[in-house]
C-alpha cells in the first residue's frame, strides 16, 4: 500500500485551519480504512512565516493527532516556495504527494479519483477547475485571461489548473533537479513529462478568512510565470526592430519623392529618414542582444535536458 502525504501551505490561516483539519481528518481516515493508502499517510502543513497563531495551532493539532504534521519556514517566502519546501520534504516519507490550498477551495473529494488514476499508472494528476460559479466575476476573468495569455506567450500550462495536483515520488525526485529560484510550479510539472491525467472539480468559496493573493501578488505571479518560461518578449523586440526598419524604407521612398517633386521643407528629408532608420536599427540591435541574453538565461537555469522514464538495461549490482 502506498503512503500519501497531503501538503498544504499556510500563510495567516488561523481562521481556516480547524475546519480544514476536521474535513481532512475524515477524508484521510476514510481512505486509510478503505485500504487505498497506508496508515503512515499524513497531512503536512507548511507554515509560511505566518504572523498569527497558525504555527501554534499546527503544533497543537500535531500533538493531538499524529495524522497531522508540519514544517515551519523561517519567514514568509510566498506560496510557491512554501509549496516546494513541503513537496521536497514530503517526498522523503511518501510514495505519492498531493498539494492543495489551506482554504479547501479545491474539492477534497477529487482525491479519490486522483489516487485511482495514480494506481492506474499516472505519475502526475492535475486538478482542473471545471466551473468557477463561486468566484467573483473579476477573479474569473483575470484568472482565465491569465491562462490564455500564458499560452499565447508560449508557456505550456494546463488550462485552469492551479496547484492542486498529485505527484508521485519519482516526479518529485526529478523536480528536485530543477534548480531555478523564480518559481512557477504549474509551468515546471508539464516539462517533467511521464504519464499524466486530469481530474475535474468545482471550485468552492473560501469558507473563512480572506484571499492571500491580492491583485498585486497575482500580477507579480503572472509576470514571473511569463519571464521564467518564455523568451517571446525578447523576440518581440527583434520583430519590432525589423518592422521599423521596413517602415523606414517606405519612408525613405516617400521622402525622396517629396524631395524630387519639390514639395518639401529644407532638411526635412534627412531628419525623417534618420529618425526612422536609426530607430529601427537600435531596436533591432536591442533585439539581437536580447536573443543572446535569452540564451544565457536558459543556460543559467540548468534545467535537466532529458528525463529517462524506463531503462531496459539490467541494473548493476
Ligand atoms: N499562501 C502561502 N504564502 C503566501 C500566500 C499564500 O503559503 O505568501 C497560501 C495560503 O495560505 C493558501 C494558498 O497559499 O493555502 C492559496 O492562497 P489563497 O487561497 O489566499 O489564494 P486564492 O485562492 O485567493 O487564489
Ligand atoms: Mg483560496
Amino acid at each position: 500500500m502506498k503512503t500519501l502525504y497531503i501538503v498544504i501551505p499556510m500563510f495567516n490561516e488561523e481562521e481556516v485551519i480547524d475546519e480544514t483539519t476536521k474535513r481532512l481528518r475524515i477524508k484521510v481516515n476514510d481512505l486509510i480504512k478503505k485500504k487505498i493508502i497506508s496508515k503512515d499517510s499524513k497531512v503536512m502543513y507548511v507554515n509560511d512565516g505566518s504572523k498569527d497563531k497558525t504555527w501554534e495551532k499546527i503544533m497543537q493539532i500535531n500533538k493531538e493527532d499524529k495524522l497531522f504534521t508540519g514544517i515551519s519556514l523561517s519567514r514568509n517566502k510566498g506560496h510557491q516556495n512554501a509549496l516546494v519546501a513541503g513537496l521536497l520534504t514530503a517526498r522523503n516519507y511518501a510514495d505519492v504527494v498531493i498539494s492543495m490550498d489551506a482554504d479547501l477551495q479545491d474539492d477534497i473529494n477529487a482525491i479519490d479519483e486522483m489516487l485511482e488514476k495514480y494506481h492506474n499508472g499516472c505519475d502526475i494528476v492535475y486538478g482542473v477547475r471545471s466551473a468557477r460559479k463561486k468566484d467573483t466575476f473579476f477573479k474569473k476573468v483575470t484568472a482565465e485571461g491569465f491562462y490564455k495569455f500564458m499560452k499565447l506567450m508560449g508557456v505550456d500550462i494546463v488550462y485552469n489548473h492551479a496547484d492542486y495536483r498529485l505527484t508521485s515520488k519519482r516526479v518529485l525526485d526529478e523536480f528536485s533537479n530543477f534548480k531555478e529560484v523564480n518559481l512557477f510550479l504549474r509551468g515546471i510539472f508539464p516539462l517533467i513529462g511521464f504519464k499524466t491525467d486530469v481530474v475535474y472539480y468545482e471550485r468552492a468559496e473560501r469558507f473563512a478568512g480572506t484571499s492571500k493573493y491580492p491583485l498585486k501578488k497575482m500580477l507579480n505571479f503572472a509576470w514571473d510565470g511569463i519571464t521564467s518560461f518564455s523568451v517571446k518578449p525578447l523576440r518581440f523586440i527583434c520583430v519590432l526592430g525589423f518592422l521599423i526598419l521596413f517602415i523606414s524604407i517606405i519612408i525613405m521612398i516617400y521622402a525622396f519623392i517629396r524631395k524630387v517633386t519639390g514639395n518639401n521643407v529644407e532638411g526635412w528629408t534627412f531628419i525623417t529618414i534618420s529618425i526612422w532608420f536609426l530607430g529601427g536599427l537600435q531596436m533591432l540591435s536591442l533585439g539581437i542582444v536580447g536573443e543572446y541574453i535569452g540564451k544565457v538565461y536558459n543556460e543559467t537555469k540548468q534545467r535537466p535536458r532529458y528525463i529517462i522514464e524506463d531503462n531496459l538495461l539490467e541494473t548493476k549490482i
